[in-house]
């Protein structure tokens, strides 16, 4: 059951805080906790790839299998 769930993490040591994920998420994945980006929702996530795109440090990170083929159709 937890392989097939939506994962979005965030890699804590490379998160600066600034909030830009929370801004371009449509589906409110993420939420600032101490300082941090925490993917508090990630089943909510449409797979939009706005985060990973905006995020100044490439920590946000989105790994179920089932979404090889959605990754592959974004990235061309
Ligand atoms: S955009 Fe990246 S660096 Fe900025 S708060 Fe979100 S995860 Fe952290
Ligand atoms: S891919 Fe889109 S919906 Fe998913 S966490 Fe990132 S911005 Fe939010």
């Amino acid at each position: 059951m937890s392989d097939k769930r939506k994962r979005v993490s965030v890699d804590q040591s490379s998160c600066i805080g600034c909030g830009t994920c929370i801004k371009v998420c449509p589906a409110g994945v993420f939420k600032i906790i101490n300082g941090k980006s925490h993917a508090v929702r990630p089943d909510a996530c449409i797979v939009c790839r706005a985060c990973i795109t905006h995020c100044p440090t490439s920590c946000i990170t989105i790994s179920p299998r089932e979404y090889e083929p959605i990754k592959r159709l974004y990235e061309g």
